[in-house]
């Protein structure tokens, strides 16, 4: 079954990542293809820390998986492991973070994933 878009109104085409899709916002680009943008977080927590954006406009995973078409999901989420492969950390290991809403600390309303590694990330959350 499909889902439902949560909130139809809310992709704010002014968030961050958009303008870095545009080429509005600089950015430092690790991997690119049709389907997704991948590029160092500016506030980079640990040696690897890379952002993987779908080029659509999906404001979190819900809207993604519900309104993104089989080609832009698959698409992306193998573009993440391309950058995986291009930061040099699938050997070590690494991890995938998807922060969502409020509670989630999600603060750019445009559907990212992190790759956070170079170092043992340690615990899965701080507190
Ligand atoms: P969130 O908290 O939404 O999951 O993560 C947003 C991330 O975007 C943060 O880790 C933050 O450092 C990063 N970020 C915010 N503004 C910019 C920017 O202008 N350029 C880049 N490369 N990263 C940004």
């Amino acid at each position: 079954a499909r889902l439902v878009r949560e909130s139809p109104m809310a992709y704010n085409p002014d968030n961050v990542f958009a303008k870095i899709l545009r080429g509005e916002t600089p950015s430092t680009k690790l991997y690119e293809d049709d389907f997704a943008l991948a590029f160092n977080d500016i506030g980079a927590v640990l040696p690897i820390h890379v952002l993987v954006v779908p080029k659509g406009a999906y404001e979190n995973q819900a809207d993604f998986i519900s309104n993104g078409s089989d080609a832009e999901v698959l698409g992306f989420w193998r573009a993440v492991s391309v950058a995986a492969e291009l930061a040099g950390v699938v050997d070590a290991g690494y991890r995938l973070i998807v922060n969502t809403g409020d509670d989630g600390g999600q603060e750019v309303s445009h559907f990212h994933v992190h790759i956070l590694g170079g170092r043992p990330v340690g615990r899965m959350v701080s507190d």
